[in-house]
């Protein structure tokens, strides 16, 4: 047979994922991998089946938020995903690793190849939604993924104190480069609710996420608010934990955009 045709591995020949979606950042900090991680949860509230594919090798913090720390399996065929408490499937550099706090000490085309890895040797099975946290920034791990990844879409996270705006700009550039459509924007940390009373304080400043989104031409889908109790319990490990009506109106949103 024609030798430039893809070779489809026998992980991916047990695998069925209807909608893969990569969440990107201009910058990191903002809170990309929780935003991830509350997606899946919501997402997976709402009934879907779920993975988060950690693609940030050098800083990954899906395992921590999830508190997973179980080795992901190995079998013939590929390599098994860690399961979450509530049945999300994940994958990270941190399950395959024997001390979770050793640094990744990796360079560039390794690093890619290892997340290229978690796509073609990796036994996702049946997923609805495979939700990928990417790298912030718009670095090799990000092209890598969007020239190789079947990818559906993209959400982008920004945050008001990003310098959200040519930050933003930039992302969108590079993905508009490439097939995908943008899904859409999420403004996190947009405000503050006062715990005592309606009022929402914009710790740092108007949030500007909708007025980003416009500028770019991307759909705005909603802000997040500050919250410390995501902080706290992504923090323990018990992101599942964590009910918020902001983030399963957003992911109702998406779900709706993106019907599997
Ligand atoms: P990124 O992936 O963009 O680098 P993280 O998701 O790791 O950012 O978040 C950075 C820090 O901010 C973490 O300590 C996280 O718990 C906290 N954080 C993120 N989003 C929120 C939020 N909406 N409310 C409170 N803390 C948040």
């Amino acid at each position: 047979s024609c030798s430039s045709e893809p070779k489809v591995s026998e992980a991916q020949k047990a695998s069925h994922v209807s909608k893969v979606i990569a969440i990107m950042s201009g910058k990191g900090g903002v809170g990309k991998s929780s935003v991830t991680s509350m997606l899946a949860v919501s997402l997976m509230r709402q009934g879907y089946k779920v993975g988060v594919l950690d693609a940030d090798i050098t800083g990954p913090s899906i395992p921590k938020i999830f508190g997973v720390t179980g080795r992901a399996g190995v079998s013939k065929t590929g390599i098994l995903p860690s399961k979450s408490r509530d049945g999300i499937k994940l994958m990270s550099l941190n399950l395959m690793i024997e001390t979770e706090d050793d640094p990744v000490i990796l360079r560039g085309p390794l690093i890619t190849q290892i997340v290229n890895q978690f796509w073609t040797d990796v036994i996702w099975g049946e997923l609805d939604y495979l939700l990928i946290d990417l790298p912030p920034g718009t670095g090799d791990v990000p092209i890598s993924v969007f020239q190789s990844f079947p990818l559906d879409g993209v959400v982008m996270v920004t945050s008001p104190q990003a310098l959200a705006n040519m930050v933003v700009r930039k992302a969108v550039k590079m993905v508009r480069n490439y097939e995908p459509p943008i899904y859409g924007l999420i403004e996190n940390m947009a405000y503050l609710q006062c715990p005592d009373c309606t009022k929402k304080i914009e710790v740092f400043g108007k949030p500007k996420g909708e007025e980003d989104a416009l500028r770019n031409s991307i759909p705005f889908l909603g802000e997040l608010p500050l919250d410390p109790a995501l902080a706290a319990l992504s923090d323990a490990g018990k992101v599942e934990d964590y009910q918020s009506e902001a983030f399963d109106q957003i992911a109702k949103r998406l779900a709706e955009q993106i019907k599997i």
